[in-house]
């Protein structure tokens, strides 16, 4: 079966309930309808059946990081995937440690305002709206601030949809024997990430993204002994994620209520996952979207944000275009009506808009969007789609 053949077999949406739309969203996103179905019934958060899925959860979550040994352990974290971020910045930094956060849009942001909230010491370089940061950058701040001793960086950075250097960055952070944390919230499933290519200590994701399950946790993966060594650093009951470990390993169950249904619909998005090749199918999909999505918009006269080198498979800005019958709010009106969710743009820079190439969606759906767009454009006037020089 081919990829497509396989993908038209199990697409759920191929012709969407009514009312039912399409999210082009770095989630929560399109689910399939196996996903949807596993959240039909109720599970009980102490009982052994319950218990079993979220062993198997953690166990392949570790498996698509590459982790074989017992060198790095998943920690299920309720909440947002920020609450895992937060979670994990708690734990991975010693409370009279140094971070040098990599901020190059939203993500790398929250990260700082995190580390402000729990007044842990930090130091940024932020490359703007879309640059990616150097890792000549990152050897001459280590070199100048000896003194740090974590490096958080986003992979794939959502508000433009950029896809930063991880593994040029880990092995300078390596080089200088300082911890690293990779917030892969937006990207883990979909663009490889494993520990023999990326020396990761943490790696924070959430259910709702590449592994296409719906909102409700976010998982860390960290190395053990960085983990057994946190002892009194959590700021947070709730987020400490040793104590969120530790009741794990020894009951089988989550410390407090778990999303039952979340993680039960996770289990059977990770089943579909490995259906469609692992990360490497998903992948495979994703970029076709995101080049079927590129090359159609550039032919409506649109620009991305990004040269093609960083495009990510995740999302793509676009600028908005000049002409001045173009409104933001009325373009996400006219493509709602005709079935798609687009994402507003988050650049301080110009006028942008981004689209999702993420979840249950294939070429048909997006060659569908693209003639959605078409008629959105005509019917509010729009006749140029090039951005302001
Ligand atoms: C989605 C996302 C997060 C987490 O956002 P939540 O709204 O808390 O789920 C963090 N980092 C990146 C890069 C993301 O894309």
């Amino acid at each position: 079966m081919t990829q497509a053949e396989f993908f038209a077999s199990r697409h759920p949406l191929a012709a969407p309930a009514q009312g039912e739309l399409y999210l082009l969203t770095p989630g929560p996103l399109t689910t399939s309808l196996a996903t949807k179905e596993a959240m039909l019934r109720d599970w009980g958060s102490w009982d052994a059946d319950f218990n079993r899925i979220t062993a198997e959860v953690r166990q392949r979550l570790l498996a698509m990081a590459g982790v074989h040994g017992d060198s790095h352990v998943c920690v299920p974290m309720q909440g947002s995937g920020t609450f895992a971020v937060e979670a994990a910045l708690a734990s991975a930094i010693p409370r009279d440690g140094k971070a040098l956060v990599l901020m190059n849009g939203a993500y790398g942001k929250r990260a700082a305002q995190i580390l402000e909230y729990m007044g842990r010491d930090y130091l940024t370089l932020d490359k703007g709206d879309y640059l990616p940061p150097q890792p000549e950058e990152v050897a001459e701040l280590l070199e100048a601030h000896p003194e740090i001793t974590t490096v958080f960086l986003v992979h794939c950075e959502t508000s433009s949809g950029i896809l930063n250097p991880v593994k040029e960055i880990a092995d300078v952070v390596k080089a200088h024997g300082k911890g690293l944390i990779v917030d892969a919230m937006s990207s883990f499933g979909a663009v490889p990430l494993t520990i023999d290519e990326v020396p990761f200590d943490v790696m924070v994701s959430s259910a709702n993204k590449c592994i296409e399950g719906v909102p409700g946790f976010g998982f860390v993966i960290i190395r053990r002994d960085l983990l057994e060594a946190s002892a009194g650093r959590a700021h947070s009951l709730s987020l400490d994620l040793l104590e969120q470990w530790r009741y794990m390993e020894r009951t089988g169950q989550w410390r407090f209520t778990p999303p039952t249904h979340t993680v039960v619909a996770f289990h059977a998005a990770l089943a579909q996952h490995r259906e469609e090749g692992g990360v490497e199918g998903r992948l495979a999909r994703y970029r076709h979207n995101r080049d079927v999505l590129v090359a159609g918009m550039r032919e409506l006269g649109f620009a991305t944000l990004l040269e093609d080198r960083w495009l990510s498979p995740i999302i793509t800005t676009f600028f908005s275009p000049e002409h001045p019958s173009f409104d933001f709010k009325r373009f996400y009106a006219e493509l709602k009506a005709r079935q798609f969710v687009i994402y507003p743009g988050k650049l301080t820079i110009a006028e942008s808009f981004r689209i999702g190439c993420i979840g249950q969606i294939d070429e048909a759906v997006i060659r569908r969007l693209l003639a959605a767009i078409q008629e959105s454009l005509a019917a509010m006037g729009v006749d140029d789609c090039r951005p302001a020089a």
